[in-house]
């Protein structure tokens, strides 16, 4: 994957192509995965496509398959994070007034402790 494929002023795509450094825990050709570097629950790990989108308000229709999968991957994460039966969530924050502070698509699959709404 080249640097080059990525948006060069995106934090999520430098770490994509390994420009910064993560704890990548997943990766294929689409999707990629890591834990947040400021985890709100034990278990905080971002699931993210390599291709930039900026939010999903972007996402099109062709992508529809993509965010399929990234749920499924981060499906399969929370299996292998022990979490599958305890419970998660996945939260996708969209524009400003959902916090959205990276502007590339990710999921947040979020678990390993009761989580109250929203918290
Ligand atoms: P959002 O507010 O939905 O855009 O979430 C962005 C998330 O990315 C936050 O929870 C940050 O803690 C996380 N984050 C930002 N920079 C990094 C990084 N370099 N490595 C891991 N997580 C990051
Ligand atoms: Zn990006």
């Amino acid at each position: 994957m080249s640097a080059r494929k990525g948006q060069t002023d995106c934090v999520f795509c430098k770490i994509a192509t390994g420009e910064i450094p993560a704890k990548i825990i997943y990766r294929d050709d689409e999707v990629f995965a890591f834990p947040d570097i400021n985890p709100l629950t034990p278990v905080h790990i971002l699931v993210l496509s390599v291709k930039h989108i900026p939010s999903l308000a972007d996402m099109t229709d062709k992508d529809a398959a993509l965010v399929g999968k990234m749920v499924r991957v981060a499906n399969q994460i929370a299996r292998e994070q022990g979490i599958a039966r305890s419970g998660y969530r996945l939260t996708i924050n969209s524009g400003p007034d959902a916090g959205q502070l990276v502007p590339h698509l990710h999921i947040h699959l979020m678990g390993g402790r009761h989580l109250d709404w929203k918290h």
